[in-house]
């Protein structure tokens, strides 16, 4: 179901469990689940699995921008980013990307919005970047490219 998330509730500098995502954004465990799904990276090689704040901040932001801003129509939706600081889906300058790993099977399309510079970025799985690349000009990123918060004592 549509609905917005508040996602000012998320902290970066944390990391959760589905359960405390859950509970953060006061959504449902099976919508978290649903998330990593669409593409929401999870730091599966341990248990419980955990989402960095960031991520999960980041993901629930674009849920609830997407319900906010309507997207053009088009029959490559795939073309589009939000982009938080010009408000609405935009294309990226030169329809260029960079695609970041975060898993094999999952990870994050950066750009620059083309009408105001700003910095896009949203998530997707690997097995999309193909159709993506029928009208992206995506470039691969390869090693890790985790960061790393420098917060533990
Ligand atoms: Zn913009």
């Amino acid at each position: 179901m549509a609905r917005k998330y508040n996602w000012r509730r998320v902290k970066k500098h944390f990391s959760y469990d589905i359960a405390q995502a859950a509970k953060a954004l006061n959504c449902s465990v099976a919508t978290i689940r649903n998330w990593t799904k669409e593409g929401l990276y999870c730091m599966a090689d341990q248990k419980p699995f955990l989402f960095d704040g960031r991520d999960l901040r980041e993901f629930a932001r674009q849920k609830s921008a997407a319900q906010k801003w309507s997207m053009p129509e088009t029959n490559a939706p795939w073309n589009y980013f939000l982009c938080f600081r010009c408000k609405g889906y935009r294309k990226p300058y030169l329809l260029m990307a960079d695609y970041i790993p975060a898993t094999p099977v999952k990870g994050r399309l950066s750009s620059i919005c083309r009408t105001c510079d700003g910095a896009i970025m949203k998530f997707c799985r690997t097995d999309q970047i193909s159709k993506i690349r029928t009208t992206l000009d995506v470039t691969h990123q390869s090693g890790s490219t985790t960061l790393t918060d420098s917060e533990s004592s």
